[in-house]
């Protein structure tokens, strides 16, 4: 393949959209957003405060109560959200050029990846808005009962940076399909997509006040998850930040999902095909970076294939391709922003001083942006810092276990439970796998494989609820049960 570098689209959108009006923020100040590939500024974007999300929250809150979206035909709901669903895909390189330059990541990804991804989960509950049906219950006497599915209002949706238009359209596919309105926030190292993609709701036609946006940091998310006039949060980040927002929902008794971190387990076995295993390895950990929740950041070999495997893992990690984000032929951009790139730097300084095998990179690439070298620590155990912690950047660490019989308390023997992988021709040894490991999702001889009919969340301190697929859709709805006398 030719390398051609793509240049990078005009932004057009930098300001939120509240109300259907596109506004700088009330306290007047503002905040950079980075590139990432030199460090320079993209675009100033408004830094809401509690004022602008209180504005938000009231226009969300009129179109739900008063405006035309939850008592909208079902059916016109879902023409909208397939009209925006096209208008995303006509602007696909606009959009996907976007995410590349406010992320970082190769324009390859955007375009193959995270873009078809979003238009499609749109669609999908395109499909659903028409679809949320209730029950007829038999209770006992002379009674009609039933239950309504209702939506459960204004939701407030707060997204990472790792993939930024993907993410919102994860949240706002259930939401809008329920006939919620929404508050989002989209990551203050990522704002740019999501205001474009806001912008075409507009364009496609939804009402005033049906999706608005409000940028800012955690404050201005904590202003959401505050605020009285939303009735549910969807979140996505750090357990930690979920811990808060838990603190701060409280006082509202909000309804809560959050998507939070992982260190999954990809497991190994000696009778898997080694090379679909190697590919599935590098993919499996250094897609995106590396800054994926499910990323299979343990990868346990079977200790009788140990080296061969290694040795294969490693020659596979040096192919990557880093450089610039435009260039088609780049798998591999820089991390999102200095707090990462630091973070990551910490802790492959770690596992070298824990006493793991540094077997390939583990320094910086070249002089300027957050590009870190693919890095793969060898003879890693359970108990070091880069075995344990989530890294959230391409740093592998590779783990040898003796039999089937140990592998699974090892790969539960972690607070996380976002994904888990198995590579292995026997099926028996796949599904007791599948059945033993403590996590919301396991892929058995394939990594990364989603899609918006498919459920997808965590066990343990991984996330509460799931998103996508037809139960994402309870997040956004209330149970209603009405009871008549038929005397
Ligand atoms: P990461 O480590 O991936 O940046 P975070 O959990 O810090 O993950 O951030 C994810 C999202 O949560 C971002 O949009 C961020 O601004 C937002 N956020 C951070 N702190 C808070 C908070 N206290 N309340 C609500 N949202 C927050």
């Amino acid at each position: 393949m030719t390398s051609t570098t793509i240049a990078p689209p005009k932004v057009r959108q930098t300001k939120m959209l509240i109300g259907g009006q596109w506004r700088e923020s009330q306290g007047g100040k503002s905040f950079a957003t980075i590139n990432p590939v030199n460090e320079t500024v993209i675009a100033q974007v408004p830094d809401g405060n509690a004022a602008d999300v209180d504005a938000a929250v009231k226009a969300a809150r009129t179109a739900f109560e008063s405006g035309p979206w939850h008592t909208m035909d079902a059916r016109d709901r879902g023409r909208l959200m397939n009209k925006l669903a096209d208008l995303m895909e006509s602007n696909l390189d606009e959009l996907a050029g976007l995410e590349t330059l406010d992320n970082g990541k190769p324009i390859s990804d955007s375009k193959a990846a995270d873009l078809p991804l979003a238009v499609d989960c749109l669609r999908y509950y395109a499909g659903w808005a028409d679809k949320l049906t209730g029950d007829t219950i038999p209770v006992r006497g002379n009674y009609f009962c039933y239950t309504r599915r209702e939506p459960v209002g204004v939701a407030g949706q707060i997204i990472p940076w790792n993939f930024p238009i993907l993410m919102a359209a994860w949240k706002w596919g259930p939401a809008l399909a329920a006939g919620c309105t929404v508050v989002m926030k989209p990551a203050e190292q990522t704002p740019l997509s999501c205001l474009r993609m806001a912008e075409l709701a507009q364009e496609a036609g939804f009402p005033d006040g049906v999706i608005n946006v409000v940028t800012g940091d955690g404050k201005t998310g904590a202003a959401i998850v505050k605020h009285p006039g939303v009735d549910k949060i969807a979140f996505t980040g750090h357990y930690e930040t979920a811990q808060k927002i838990m603190v701060d929902a409280a006082g509202t008794l909000k309804r809560l999902t959050f998507e939070l971190g992982g260190k999954s387990p990809n497991v190994v076995f000696a009778d898997a095909d080694l090379d679909a295993a190697v590919a599935g390895a590098e993919f499996g950990l250094f897609f995106n970076q590396g800054q994926c929740c499910c990323a299979g950041s343990r990868l346990f070999v079977e200790q009788s294939i140990y080296e061969k495997f290694v040795e294969k893992v490693v020659a596979r990690a040096k192919t990557r391709h880093l450089g610039d984000p435009f260039d088609t032929q780049t798998t591999q951009g820089p991390q999102v922003d200095h707090d990462q790139f630091t973070k990551i730097m910490s802790y492959i300084d770690k596992g070298k001083s824990e006493g793991a095998q540094c077997l390939t990179g583990g320094r910086r690439f070249g002089e300027k942006g957050f590009f870190i070298e693919p890095t793969v620590f060898g003879n890693v155990t359970d108990n070091m810092s880069i075995a344990r912690d989530e890294i959230f950047g391409p740093v592998l660490s590779i783990l040898p276990f003796k039999d089937a019989n140990e592998i699974i308390e090892r790969a539960n023997s972690t607070y996380y439970g976002l994904a888990a992988a198995v590579w292995t021709r026997d099926v028996a040894k796949a599904h007791k796998f599948a059945a033993s490991v403590r996590a919301g999702t396991v892929w058995i001889n394939c990594y990364d494989v989603f899609d918006a009919a498919a459920p997808f969340g965590g066990f343990k301190m991984s996330g509460m609820g799931r998103e996508c697929g037809e139960i994402a859709l309870s997040n956004y709805t209330e149970l209603k049960t009405v009871t008549m006398s038929l005397t």
